[in-house]
């Protein structure tokens, strides 16, 4: 078989993954192919036309209003003055400075509360907002990354003024936690903006010292808001995750030939890059902060690079890099992928995402997903008929009965056997890959009924206090000592476990 001079199947020019503006930065599906920079552009020149329009029409009706009201004066002088359009006029005018604000409120110098001398530099405690959600979920992993952007703005000059801005505007976002995924990402891209523009006048342009900034603002900013932003109930980003995942699973049956993967895992150096670049893969989901989720992507593409260079006995081109992404996203499978993509796309620092490797490896991963989600035959090498067939489970490439029937020899019943044999432990992965979720499901049940059962006891403390806690007070039953042992009381009967699901073991 000659798969490997062929290519037809996978195959990206580089120039694809830059942003269709021709800027030279990355793209990104999720920006209809353009980078941060350009989608944010296009995006406010849409919004700033669709303010001009507003303004036009608004300006119109008004003009509109006071001619009417100027001929109704003529004939009537007392007719009443507020009218419904200039009420609109009103309501605009009053959107558009809120607007403003919002963006411009937290750049303000403090002009209006001086910073007290003798007081401690950095107040953790918010003043303003009472028990904000933020503080609710704060847990050791945020409490612990406050303390660490608080020791490391310490020796800036404007460090105390950064912190206390990054503080108000991250309290200002879990009040929005009901507002549309685009616009939080929005609010929070306007915010890294705006900071490092700012960042970059103070720091006369040093952009390795804006950077080391940007990077502590987003660890801080995202360890906190990470629970109400992380794939919110908003977006459909739940949906996908699961679409993505079943659609990887019924693709199981994909070999390394099929997508001209140039990786020989019969060697231990190779088999061991390929086992860590899909533990890195799968990592990203356990990580907060979108640098470290990149990180991830980052080490998995590293690992998958050396595979190929240690297989090829060459340094790995770009050619070989996408379909072996393929083939470890595949057999990964990771968990939450399209939420994890979102996430980073919505609240990543754009620059990392526009340039550099982590940007390099991000738009990758996002087009080996795109190449998941269309994969078909012909991308295989697979005539139509034959990627249906596996597609179905009707038949396996370990197992070609469909195809090889005819020119069965001895030796190719044998190797049969063994490709059986290596598709019912696929077929054991899978298996126990469920058993493994359903058993999660079930410990999850476990705790909320432990939790109920606590629930009860009290409840059931409270209803019958301590004197009347006598055996003999209950009606004794007809029925059998054994039964009645349970039977006699109520409130044991309730507590007693949900029933183990048969279709747990079943397969
Ligand atoms: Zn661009």
């Amino acid at each position: 078989m000659s798969l490997m001079s062929q290519r037809r199947g996978i195959h990206l020019d580089q120039s694809e993954l830059l942003c269709k503006k021709g800027c030279g930065f990355y793209g990104n599906t999720a920006w209809q192919g353009l980078c941060s920079k350009c989608w944010r552009e296009e995006n406010q020149r849409e919004k700033q036309k669709q303010i001009q329009d507003d303004w036009a029409l608004a300006e119109r009706l008004q003009r509109e209003e006071e001619e009417a009201y100027a001929s109704r004066q003529q004939r009537a002088p007392s007719q009443p003055t507020i009218t419904p359009f200039s009420k609109f006029e009103e309501r605009k005018t009053k959107e558009k400075s809120s607007k403003v604000n919002t963006v411009t409120k937290f750049f303000s110098p403090s002009t209006k509360t001086p910073p007290k001398k003798d007081a401690a530099p950095f107040d953790t405690q918010s003043s303003p907002s009472p028990s904000s959600s933020a503080s609710r979920h704060s847990s050791v992993d945020s409490d612990h990354a406050t303390q660490e952007f608080i020791d490391f703005l310490r020796p800036l000059k404007s460090g105390r003024e950064i912190f206390k801005q990054c503080r108000a505007f991250t309290e200002s976002m879990v009040y929005k936690r009901d507002t549309g995924a685009d616009e939080l990402s929005e609010c929070v891209q306007d915010f890294y903006q705006n900071l490092s523009e700012r960042l970059h006048t103070q720091f006369k342009g040093s952009s390795d010292h804006v950077e080391s900034v940007m990077d502590q603002v987003e660890k801080y900013m995202m360890t906190r808001l990470y629970k109400e932003v992380f794939c919110p109930e908003t977006t459909d980003d739940e949906k996908k995750d699961l679409a993505i995942q079943k659609r990887i699973r019924t693709l199981h049956w994909v070999t390394i030939e099929m997508l001209c993967v140039p990786v020989d895992e019969e060697i231990p150096e190779v088999s061991d890059s390929v086992v860590k670049a899909i533990t890195d893969v799968i990592e990203m989901d356990s990580k907060r902060v979108p640098k470290d989720k990149l990180a991830c992507i980052t080490r998995c593409s590293k690992h998958i690079f050396n595979a190929i260079k240690v297989s090829k006995k060459e340094a790995a081109s770009a050619d070989d890099f996408l379909p072996t992404l393929i083939y470890i996203v595949l057999k990964a499978n990771p968990p939450r992928l399209q939420s994890n993509i979102q996430y980073i796309t919505r609240f990543c620092n754009p620059s990392r995402l526009m340039t550099g490797e982590d940007g390099y490896y991000f738009t990758n991963l996002c087009c080996a997903v795109a190449f998941i989600e269309k994969l078909d035959g012909q991308s295989l090498n697979l005539s139509s008929e034959e990627f249906e067939l596996y597609m179905s489970g009707q038949a396996s490439p370990h197992w070609p009965q469909a195809t090889a029937a005819s020119s069965c020899s001895p030796g190719s019943t044998a190797l049969s056997q063994v490709h059986k044999g290596l598709d019912l432990l696929t077929g054991l992965g899978e298996r126990q890959e469920r058993v493994i979720e359903k058993a999660r499901q079930l410990e999850s049940d476990l705790i909320d009924w432990t939790d109920e059962v606590e629930h009860k006891v009290q409840s059931v403390i409270e209803r019958f206090p301590a004197e009347t806690q006598n055996p003999t007070a209950t009606t004794a039953s007809e029925t059998s000592a054994a039964s009645s042992a349970i039977d006699s009381d109520n409130v044991e009967n309730e507590l007693l476990p949900p029933p183990l699901q048969p279709q747990v073991f079943a397969g």
